[in-house]
């Protein structure tokens, strides 16, 4: 096992981390921005190290000034919690060329499922079930049309290096096609440097299902089920739970197999994250995560797994600590997320914190950097906390959500709680009768915003 470990990341996740690594008796290395000299994970940690100026570009995402900071310190292993430098095969790659332990799995694992063309069509050869559509890249508008008429109207076409839901574009009639396949070519090019795109069937009431995966990098993987993230704002995840409210005992073990025999014979290793829509009972693949994901802690709630720790194991070249039969479903688990962001609209909203109290109790899990006295920096993610709640049954952990969030106390910024209480009496959210669009429609009209 390692004797320390650094984590290239900020906020809640490197938190989550440090926790994990001094439950197993490791040390651990902060890494911080000017910006975050007073950040909670700087002062939890075992050391920390300043890698430069606040701008991401410079700090968390320098790979020489990370390097750097393992070789000051004598770090064994690096962690890149999620964002910034977790799904990068190159940095992976200098990684390991400095013989340091990458905690998550291979450049070549990373680099298949960042290529959303070769995700797909490795995922296809594996057995998981994919969106209907073009086999690989659409190279003009004629072969679009003709594979718009063939898979049906409406169909969405997607650039293969897309990704924070850009370069997508719905067609709804072939009339839309020339436009929608010459903006999605456009914008690949001009964010991702790559203007190939790709046809999928479009579907209009899906729910987003993920499915855990975790692998020992031998050929051993395992599902930990699924997580509903249906509702989301603009492809964003604000309200995650598991297990998913219309998700059977027997589709979950269907599924879940299916995801855990692919992994397992491309040799994944640690945590990974297979995206589905789910339409009328069906399943169809839409990305791969190669990391763990904001909403794991859900997933930890139900199985009463630590997947960190699972995943600081399996870097290490140890086993898991689990086989598929040991995992059962205990309860019902709900992530909301906690941004500083003024609604309707949304508005980033960084400042400093002039109150702040954590609620507790039976099942309550507050995964957040926040202190009273903190300052968000401007220079990030919104994100500021993950309230979880666990409980026997959905009923239960919902009855729980809205205790504990009247007892959280954030002053000084403006946060999404209230978005969450409104949203805990709506009958929908109560009887999880939602889909992806969901959230938008409902913030349209209650809110005049999007
Ligand atoms: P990104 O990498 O940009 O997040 P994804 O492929 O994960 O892109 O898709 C993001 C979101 O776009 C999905 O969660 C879903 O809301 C929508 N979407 C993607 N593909 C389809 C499809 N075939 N039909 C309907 N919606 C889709």
């Amino acid at each position: 096992m390692f004797n320390k470990i650094l984590i290239a990341n900020r906020g809640e996740i490197a938190l989550r981390v440090v926790r994990a690594a001094r439950e197993m008796g490791i040390a651990s290395v902060a890494v911080h921005s000017t910006a975050d000299s007073d950040a909670m994970h700087v002062r939890m940690a075992d050391e920390s190290v300043c890698i430069g100026p606040p701008s991401s570009t410079q700090s968390y995402l320098s790979v020489p000034a990370i390097i750097a900071a393992c070789e000051v310190t004598g770090a064994e292993a690096i962690h890149p919690g999620y964002g910034f430098l977790s799904e990068n095969a190159g940095f992976v790659q200098v990684v390991e060329d400095h013989d340091l332990t990458f905690i998550g799995p291979t450049a070549e694992h990373i680099r298949i499922m960042g290529d959303k063309i070769t995700a797909k069509d490795t995922m296809k050869k594996l057995g998981v079930p994919c969106v209907p559509g073009s086999d690989g890249g659409v190279a003009s508008l004629e072969e679009a049309k003709r594979l718009g008429e063939e898979i049906g109207y409406p169909v969405i076409i997607k650039a293969t290096a897309g990704g924070g839901g850009r370069g997508m574009k719905v067609a709804q009639t072939a009339d839309q096609m020339e436009k929608a396949f010459l903006t999605a070519r456009a914008e690949g090019k001009a964010n991702f440097g790559n203007d190939e795109v790709y046809i999928e069937k479009y579907l209009t009431t899906p729910r987003h299902i993920e499915i855990q995966v975790f692998g020992d990098g031998k050929g051993r993987a395992v599902h930990l089920g699924e997580r509903d993230c249906s509702l989301q704002r603009r492809h964003q995840k604000v309200f995650e739970e598991a297990p998913g409210p219309s998700i059977s005992p027997e589709e979950r073990a269907a599924i879940g197999k299916t995801c855990a025999d692919a992994v397992a014979r491309i040799n994944y290793i640690g945590a990974g994250t297979i995206e589905f829509l789910y339409e009328n009972g069906e399943f169809y693949f839409i990305e791969m995560n190669t990391r763990l994901q904001v909403e794991h802690p859900v997933t930890e709630g139900i199985f009463g797994v630590d997947l960190v720790r699972e995943q600081i194991r399996v870097a290490a070249g140890m086993e898991m600590s689990f086989q598929q039969e040991d995992l059962t479903i205990n309860g019902h688990a709900i992530e909301v997320r906690i941004n500083a962001e003024k609604l309707p609209n949304f508005a980033p909203c960084p400042g400093r914190i002039t109150q702040y109290h954590a609620p507790g109790g039976l099942g309550v899990r507050m995964d957040s950097a926040l202190y009273d006295g903190y300052s968000i920096p401007p220079y990030y993610d919104s994100l500021i906390g993950k309230l979880i709640v666990h409980g026997r049954d959905r009923p239960e952990a919902l009855a729980r959500l809205n205790r504990a969030l009247g007892e959280l106390i954030v002053d000084g910024v403006d946060t999404t709680v209230p978005l969450f209480h409104a949203l805990l009496q709506e009958e929908d959210v109560l009887t999880g009768g939602y889909n992806i669009h969901w959230l938008e429609h409902w913030l349209e009209t209650n809110l005049g915003g999007s």
